[in-house]
């Protein structure tokens, strides 16, 4: 029996036979507007040889129209109680398998081989949890899984800082590390009355595309990214005070490599652009 997940009241019905309630602290916030799950399915850039890892089904409402559209789809939920909602939403679709895990604690890698050997690319779409947004997606992209594509739907306020350009008014250490491995995009706003319940705030669709090459040279990661979060960690200050404290580097010594650059003592973090983290975590990494 096919479901209309779209329709609030048949999706609350369908959850209340299973004694279920909405989880705020997991972010429950299920879509309820046709428009949004077909247009995020057909953006996501899967067709019909390729995976997708879907992360917290919900109620299935997306699952379903990925599953329309690629050969597998393995949804990741951590909330046992969907699983009987999912067994009977997602009853006719025999391409997905509901895996009940803690995304964060997903072994990716493991997952891809086991699940995905015989699909072509494998993607990522989702609605995100919003309590774990940058977490979850730094799991991705650190993974190292060859994802081909990573659309997700976040808070507007994650979305504009994930998409960001590294140097503008609205980067954060976020924004550096998700262009360092990905090329992000906004692609379309959602209101929050599409969801039941509704949030507080608006979404907005966004895709990463992970780089197969870094855009910058970098000798050592770790330390590149220990620099960006002591630069950003300060969001008053100059970069240099931060630096200072979060590297344990004394201060002439963070001057001295501004002034290398060009850069006046009072640069801050987010007016840097990637190329010059580069440069600065490379001259301070050196600058014992
Ligand atoms: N995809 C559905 C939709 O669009 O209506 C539900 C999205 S809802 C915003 C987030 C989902 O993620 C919930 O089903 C929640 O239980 C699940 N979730 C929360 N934390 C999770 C975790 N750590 N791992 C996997 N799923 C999680």
């Amino acid at each position: 029996m096919e479901y209309n997940l779209t329709d609030a009241q048949t999706v609350k019905k369908l959850l209340s036979r299973q004694g279920f309630t909405f989880s705020k602290g997991l972010g429950q916030n299920f879509i309820t507007d046709p428009a949004v799950c077909p247009r995020m399915a057909a953006l996501c850039g899967a067709a019909k040889n390729d995976g997708v890892l879907e992360i917290g089904p919900g109620a299935g409402v997306l699952t379903v129209e990925l599953a329309k559209i690629a050969k597998k789809v393995v949804s990741v939920e951590l909330d046992a109680r969907l699983l009987p909602v999912l067994a009977q939403t997602l009853e006719e679709h025999r391409n997905v398998e509901v895996l009940c895990q803690d995304v964060l604690k997903t072994d990716l890698n493991a997952l891809l081989k086991e699940h995905f050997a015989d699909c072509g690319r494998v993607y990522v779409c989702a609605n995100l949890p919003y309590y774990i947004t940058s977490p979850v997606l730094m799991y991705l992209l650190e993974s190292g899984c060859p994802f081909a594509g990573i659309t997700v739907m976040v808070q507007k306020e994650a979305a504009e800082r994930l998409c960001a350009e590294v140097g503008s008014r609205d980067s954060g250490a976020i924004t550096v590390a998700v262009r360092y491995r990905s090329e992000p995009e906004l692609l379309f706003e959602v209101k929050n009355t599409s969801f039941t319940p509704p949030p507080k705030v608006d979404s907005y669709v966004i895709r990463l595309t992970p780089r197969t090459e870094p855009p910058v040279r970098i000798t050592d990661e770790a330390f590149f990214f220990r620099t960006v979060r002591a630069a950003f960690s300060q969001r008053r200050k100059t970069a240099a005070n931060g630096l200072s404290s979060g590297l344990g580097i004394a201060k002439d010594k963070i001057f001295a490599a501004l002034e290398q650059m060009g850069l006046p003592q009072t640069t801050r973090a987010e007016t840097l652009t990637l190329g010059q983290f580069a440069e600065l975590s490379e001259l301070l990494r050196t600058s014992g």
